[in-house]
């Protein structure tokens, strides 16, 4: 059978499997996946599988088919395997049976990340069929990474770092287009991804009746200051040349480019339509407050209030730096209040100037001879920052057609209708293919 229609087959089966991840533990039940794919390299004696289960049903699979030449570098293919959950309501067709109409497959988790999931099952097993490989190839059919890869990628890392190699891997997502205003065409490949760094800030005050609150300082008062200087920071606009690569790629005229470039009016950005918030989010380091507490019954004075906040960083911006800026924006307030880390995960990136980059960026000119590549930074995470940190590099690769915008695949991760283009799925299939006879054959 095809390259392609295997890949097909595997996909469809994979979104039926509805590993739905809801951030609970008993959720995903990756199993399932892990299953299929066990079966799927079940004729493949060259391709060694190994079983990890942090929890139970939460399996992550790993795939080594083992190359001639020791000293070449290695390859690591990371899909994950889970999905996010759905409201079924808001769904035209069903989540979960990858119906096809008209060259488009639906299901959950199509696009993030299944369909390249299977593209990468199927290319490792058609290496291990071929044989002859230089260089060692891993295929991680991960579990749980739309919880931060708790009990996935994360845990392996922690655990079982041997159990594969984080020296050369790709991920999702990438190949995806911006068209220029000049009719121009340039394609993304993931290079990074912004960090996390929550923050929950304390702050206290007189506790008492609430008959009585003369002179009595006020908990809810003092949050609702800090929550006004908070949201009066305005971050420093990214001067990498990922930010200034993204804008160039729209071809907007020079006076234009060097305004968003330079990020001096936030209006500006309602110039990229869609891609508006994508390019907020990338430009700078972001903080969304998000929840707030004080008080329980009506006629008593919180002595507490606390408010979160999910702050995303840039490469660079480490979690000092983030307490910093907090610090400087209360002012007079920051010694009343007290800040308290959550998740906080630096941002991580891979560089440019690196063979696996070159060997993706070589096969998406085979694809597009007209387009220029441009390195791409994600405002979410994937597992691909565990290899990163691990001392490897990671980068996000597949392959879409130049109707599939950077705005229409963003916008497919997660939403109801997930859907996939088919053609994209062929592309990927033998984007894969041809990167894995540039780097391991
Ligand atoms: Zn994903």
């Amino acid at each position: 059978m095809p390259l392609y229609d295997e890949t097909l087959d595997l996909l469809q089966e994979l979104i039926r499997n509805a590993c739905v991840n809801d951030f609970t533990p008993g959720s995903g039940q990756e199993v399932r996946n892990a299953d299929t794919l066990a079966r799927f390299f079940a004729d493949t004696p060259r391709a060694v599988l190994q079983r990890f289960e942090p929890e139970p049903g939460r399996i992550s699979l790993i795939v080594k088919v083992e190359g001639t030449d020791p000293d070449a570098e290695p390859l690591t293919f990371m899909g994950h395997t889970d999905v996010v959950p759905v409201d079924e309501a808001k769904w035209s067709k069903p989540a979960f049976d990858a119906v096809i109409e008209d060259g488009i497959l639906y299901g959950r988790g199509v696009v993030d990340m299944l369909f390249i999931t299977a593209t990468m099952a199927a290319v490792t097993r058609d290496i291990a069929r071929r044989g002859g490989n230089r260089a060692t190839v891993y295929f991680a059919a991960l579990a749980d990474e739309e919880s931060r890869g708790t009990l996935g990628a994360k845990w392996l890392s922690e655990n079982y770092p041997e159990a594969l190699s984080w020296r050369n891997c790709l991920s999702e997502t990438g190949g995806s287009h911006l068209p220029g205003r000049d009719g121009s065409d340039s394609v993304i490949i993931y290079v990074g991804e912004k960090g996390a760094a929550q923050r929950r800030l304390h702050v206290h005050g007189d506790a008492g009746h609430g008959s009585a609150p003369y002179n009595k300082d006020s908990a809810i008062v003092k949050i609702a200051r800090v929550a006004e200087r908070i949201a009066a920071i305005r971050p420093h606009i990214s001067d990498s040349d990922i930010w200034s690569g993204f804008i160039r790629a729209f071809r907007f005229d020079e006076h234009t480019q060097q305004a968003l470039i330079a990020g001096l009016d936030p209006d500006a950005l309602r110039q990229l339509g869609e891609l508006a918030g994508f390019a907020d989010a990338i430009s700078h380091l972001t903080i969304a407050q998000t929840v707030l507490r004080a008080g329980q019954a009506i006629n008593v004075l919180p002595s507490h209030a606390w408010l979160e906040m999910d702050i995303r960083t840039l490469p660079g911006q480490d979690q000092e730096y983030v307490d910093k800026l907090l610090r400087e924006a209360l002012g007079d307030l920051a010694d009343d209040v007290a800040i308290e880390h959550l998740i906080s995960e630096d941002a991580t990136q891979s560089p440019t100037e690196h063979p696996l980059y070159e060997a993706l960026a070589d096969t998406l000119r085979e694809f597009f001879p007209d387009a220029t590549v441009v390195p791409m930074i994600a405002p979410g995470g994937s597992d691909l920052r565990f290899a990163r940190r691990l001392g490897g590099v990671g980068y996000g690769f597949a392959v879409h057609a130049p109707a599939r915008t950077l705005g229409h695949v963003h916008g497919q991760l997660h939403s109801h209708d997930e859907y996939l283009h088919l053609e994209d799925l062929k592309l990927t299939v033998e984007g894969y293919r041809r990167v894995a006879e540039k780097f391991v054959c």
